[in-house]
C-alpha cells in the first residue's frame, strides 16, 4: 500500500509493482501528480490502472487498525475516510515534504507562512551572517509571484552555489524557482515546467491554453509515439506561463526546451524560431515545440473568442498529431 500520488509515492508504486508485489495507491486529492492539471494525470492513472495498480483517489488514509477475524495484514489494515479496509502487508507513506526546521527556529531566524526559512534574493536569511537554501527555504514562484516551498535538486543546487559566492562576497542572485521536474512510471514519463492551470486559476492570473498530441519522431520513422503536450500563455502577450507533457518518448527533452523558454521570458511565438535537433528517429523537422507556436503563435488564439472553456475554465485549443490543425475546440 502506498499512501501519496505524488513523485516518491508513484515511483515506489511502480518499484514494488515490478517486483511482482500487489500494489495500491491511496490518494487524497482526485488526482495524482499535483504539478499536472487534471487532465494529464489522468494519463498517469490509466499507466498505473494498465499495470494493474489498484488507485483510490479522492480518499484518504484516516487510521491503520489491527486485522479483525477474517483479515490478513501482516503490516495493518489501513482505514480510508470513505469506510474501505484495505489489508496491506507493507505501507509506504509518501505524503509530501515538510522543512524540518527547528534549528533555524531556535536560532531565531524568520520563517515563512509555509514553514520554510525566509531568505532574500541573496538567499541570506534576516541574521546577515546566515544563508539557507534547498527544501528548508521558501521561495518566489516566479510566475505567480507567491511564496512557494519548491523541494527539488536542481534549485537546491542552484541555491549552493549562489549562497556560496554570495558568503565569498560575488554578488549572485537568486532568480526563482520554475520546479521544473520529470516522473517515469512505467512506459510512460511525465514532465512539467513551472505554471499549471490550476495554479494560474488560483493566483487569478489568465491563461490562453493549448493541448497538442504531436508524434513523439517523424511519423515515417518507426515507433513514433504521440505526447500529450499542455502549453499555457499569457493572452495578449503569449508570453509563455508554463508546459506539461506526457508519453512515452520525447517528452523530457520538450520540456526541458519550454522550460527554458519560460524561464527567459519567451513568448509562444518564438517557439516557433526555436531551431532544435532533427533526424528522424529524435524529432520532426517542426518539433512539437515549434508544433506549440504555430498554434498558439496565431493571433487568432489570443483574442478572446466565443470558443468553449476548457477543462478548467480557459479558453484551450487542441491539435491533433495528424493534422496539426485545430480539430475541436474545448
Ligand atoms: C526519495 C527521494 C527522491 C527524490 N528524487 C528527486 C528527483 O528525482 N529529482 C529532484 O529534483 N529531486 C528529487 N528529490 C528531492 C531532492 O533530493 C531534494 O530536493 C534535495 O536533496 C534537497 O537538497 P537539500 O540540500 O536541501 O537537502 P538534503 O539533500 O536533504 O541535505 C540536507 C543534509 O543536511 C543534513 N542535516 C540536517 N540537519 C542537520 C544538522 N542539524 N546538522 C548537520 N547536518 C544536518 C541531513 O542529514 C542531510 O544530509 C528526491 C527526494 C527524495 C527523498
Amino acid at each position: 500500500m502506498v499512501v501519496g500520488g505524488g513523485y516518491i509515492g508513484l515511483e515506489m508504486a511502480e518499484q514494488l509493482r515490478r517486483r511482482g508485489l500487489g500494489v495500491t495507491v491511496v490518494e487524497a486529492a482526485t488526482q495524482v501528480m499535483a504539478p499536472l492539471d487534471p487532465e494529464m494525470a489522468s494519463w498517469l492513472h490509466q499507466e498505473l490502472r494498465r499495470n494493474e495498480v489498484t488507485l483510490h483517489l479522492g480518499d484518504s488514509v484516516a487510521a491503520f487498525e489491527s486485522p479483525r477475524d477474517g483479515e490478513a495484514a501482516r503490516a495493518s489494515v489501513v482505514v480510508l475516510k470513505s469506510g474501505t479496509r484495505i489489508e496491506a502487508d507493507t505501507v509506504v507513506l509518501g505524503l509530501g515534504v515538510r522543512p524540518e526546521v527547528s534549528l533555524a527556529k531556535n536560532a531565531g531566524l524568520e520563517l515563512g507562512q509555509l514553514g520554510g526559512i525566509r531568505v532574500n534574493e541573496f538567499l541570506q536569511t534576516n541574521d546577515p551572517r546566515i544563508w539557507a537554501v534547498g527544501d528548508a527555504v521558501e521561495v518566489r514562484d516566479r510566475v505567480t509571484g507567491f511564496w512557494s516551498i519548491i523541494p527539488l535538486a536542481g534549485p537546491a543546487n542552484r541555491q549552493g552555489r549562489i549562497a556560496a559566492d554570495n558568503i565569498f562576497q560575488r554578488t549572485s542572485r537568486y532568480e526563482g524557482t520554475w520546479g521544473t521536474a520529470v516522473l517515469r512510471l512505467f512506459d510512460l514519463t511525465a514532465a512539467c515546467t513551472r505554471a499549471n492551470e490550476k495554479m494560474l486559476r488560483k493566483a487569478g492570473i489568465p491563461c490562453e491554453v493549448l493541448h497538442l498530441h504531436p508524434g513523439s519522431h517523424a511519423g515515417y520513422y518507426p515507433g513514433a509515439e504521440p505526447i500529450a503536450m499542455k502549453v499555457l500563455f499569457a493572452p495578449g502577450t503569449g508570453r509563455l506561463l508554463g508546459a506539461q507533457a506526457v508519453g512515452a518518448e520525447g517528452r523530457d527533452k520538450r520540456i526541458d526546451v519550454l522550460a527554458t523558454a519560460v524561464q527567459r521570458g519567451m513568448s509562444v511565438q518564438d517557439l516557433a524560431e526555436l531551431e532544435l535537433a532533427y533526424a528522424p528517429p529524435f524529432g520532426s523537422a517542426k518539433d512539437p515545440v515549434n508544433m506549440g507556436a504555430i498554434r498558439g503563435g496565431s493571433p487568432a488564439l489570443w483574442r478572446p473568442a466565443s470558443r468553449p472553456r476548457s477543462v478548467l475554465g480557459s479558453r484551450s485549443a487542441f491539435v491533433s498529431r495528424r493534422s496539426g490543425a485545430r480539430t475541436k475546440a474545448w
